[in-house]
């Protein structure tokens, strides 16, 4: 059995029976070494659509995880930039091992706490906001660097984050969704249903 990363890998270089990366959004999950910090398949494919890549722009991914949702970014069009911020070192070395088994050798890893290390970035045009957003500060400092026009996209699954969302909802408008999956799993001999933790997602153009 090849590792599917490696097949990935293979595949960036060229080796011709590799499988090949779906052009889509809503990669495989199993694609990514992660440590269940993962925006999964359905979820990313409808953040990817509501931060809308257009070529040249610059994404912050505030709280990179894995980094499938910069990573994901960066292989729809050469000419995006991602910069991931991530306060952990473990997960920011994970990121990186995706962005660049996956083909996605120019994602820009900051390692550091949101919003202290926000402050030194380059403006981006895209803002996904996957983890901090109920700390003090971390919403403004990207708000106030984002550039008019701008989307910033924010998924929540705690109580907290919905309050922090549902609060600039209320001041700044754009649009709340709630994405709840459900997944078939074996129940005995029969199938079952199995909900996966709601995401709310707030989305919103400067
Ligand atoms: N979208 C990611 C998953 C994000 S999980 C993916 O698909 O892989 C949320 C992440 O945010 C965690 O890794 C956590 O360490 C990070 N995080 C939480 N608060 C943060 C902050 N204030 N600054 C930087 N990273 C933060």
């Amino acid at each position: 059995d090849i590792h599917p990363l490696t097949t990935i890998a293979l595949e960036v270089i060229g080796e011709p029976d590799a499988p090949v990366i779906p052009l889509t959004s809503g990669l495989a999950d199993d694609l990514f070494e992660h440590d269940g910090q993962l925006t999964k398949r359905d979820v990313r494919a409808v953040t990817l659509s509501a931060l809308a890549p257009h070529p040249g722009e610059l994404l912050w991914d505030v709280g990179l995880g894995s980094g499938s949702v910069a990573i994901e970014w960066l292989l729809r069009h050469g000419a995006l930039r991602a910069i991931g911020i991530e306060a952990r070192q473990d997960r920011a070395d994970r990121a990186m091992r995706n962005a660049l088994a996956l083909g996605a050798p120019d994602l820009k890893v900051v390692l550091g706490r949101a919003p202290a290390v926000l402050a030194d970035l380059e403006p981006p045009d895209a803002v996904f906001i996957g983890g901090g957003i109920s700390e003090p500060g971390v919403f403004e400092a990207a708000w106030s660097r984002l550039k008019p026009g701008g989307r910033l996209v924010a998924n929540v699954i705690s109580l907290e984050g919905e309050a922090r969302v549902t609060e600039l909802f209320g001041r700044h408008g754009g649009e709340l969704i709630r994405i709840a999956v459900s997944r078939i799993e074996p129940v005995g001999r029969m199938h079952g249903w199995r909900q996966a933790m709601p995401v709310t997602q707030w989305r919103v153009m400067k």
